[in-house]
């Protein structure tokens, strides 16, 4: 059996601000180990009902080399570094069994949603797919179903796991902390959110679920946050204006589409 974790920062438990997640701030190596700890216990979950199971751990926030590799349970690879094909999915492929995410946040603009915000939160206003907006859990979910790996288990706090369940109703959520306000939440102790999703993930592991289904081509209604950044994106060809900050995108499937919409967010970057 083979197992593909997205790992992502936002969502770890105890993490609240911006004060762990980013390089520049203080307790930023807190924040680094809490994110190698629920991931390891993510990855023993799996190896209680696999033992022999295969892990890929993809580290899924800003730069991607946030875990420290000696934090991280030697029996998984670590997939690290930034920009590269498929971002935050980087290192999957048709060969999974199934995909879970740690550390996930919600879609910008959730009503308590800890840090939510989509990929990029100076950018991206909101982001749809084939007429349905996303945040990462549902893009990034889409881009495990383009290989045919369905995602099993999602770890964040509580406004995520609602998101997952609409994404796919099937999966096994664990919530570690349950938000007040974007920048603010109660949360379990790190050790007690560990047990919840090493126990998860284990139940997780055994699902047997369907990837979801995608139709192609898919079409893309990326917004931005003003329009100098849409400006710019819509130099990327075959992109269609949609009005003052939204630019349409339509490609063959879901990895271009996604290849797309990351060059958009690097556009909008780079006028900002
Ligand atoms: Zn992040």
């Amino acid at each position: 059996m083979k197992f593909f974790i997205s790992v992502d920062m936002e969502g770890i438990s105890g993490i609240v601000d911006g004060t762990m997640v980013s390089r520049k701030q203080g307790d930023y190596e807190r924040g680094r180990k809490l994110m190698a700890f629920d991931t390891n216990a993510c990855i023993e979950g799996i190896l209680d009902s696999y033992p022999k199971a295969e892990i890929t751990v993809s580290d899924a926030h800003g730069g991607m080399n946030n875990i420290d590799p000696t934090d991280l349970d030697k029996r998984a690879v670590l997939v690290r570094g930034s920009p590269k094909p498929q971002s935050q999915m980087a290192g999957i492929d048709s060969s999974y069994d199934a995909c879970m995410f740690v550390g996930y946040h919600a879609k910008k603009g959730t009503l308590e949603g800890v840090m939510s915000h989509t990929y990029s939160g100076g950018n991206i206003e909101s982001l749809h797919v084939n007429g349905m907006e996303v945040g990462e859990t549902g893009l990034n979910a889409r881009i495990a179903a383009h290989h045919g790996v369905p995602l099993a288990f999602l770890a964040g706090d509580v406004a995520t796991t609602k998101e997952a369940k609409e994404v796919n109703p099937g999966i096994v959520t664990v919530a570690v902390k349950d938000a007040i306000g974007r920048m603010s939440a109660k949360c379990l102790h790190p050790e007690v959110a560990r047990e919840e999703i090493r126990k998860g993930a284990a139940n997780a592991a055994r699902l047997k679920l369907k990837p979801m289904a995608i139709k192609a081509p898919v079409e893309l209604l990326i917004r931005f946050t003003d329009a100098r950044r849409a400006d710019a994106a819509a130099f990327i060809p075959t992109t269609e204006r949609v009005d003052g900050k939204t630019i349409r995108l339509v490609a063959p499937d879901m990895i271009v589409a996604y290849h797309g919409f990351i060059a958009a967010v690097l556009c909008g970057t780079a006028v900002s």
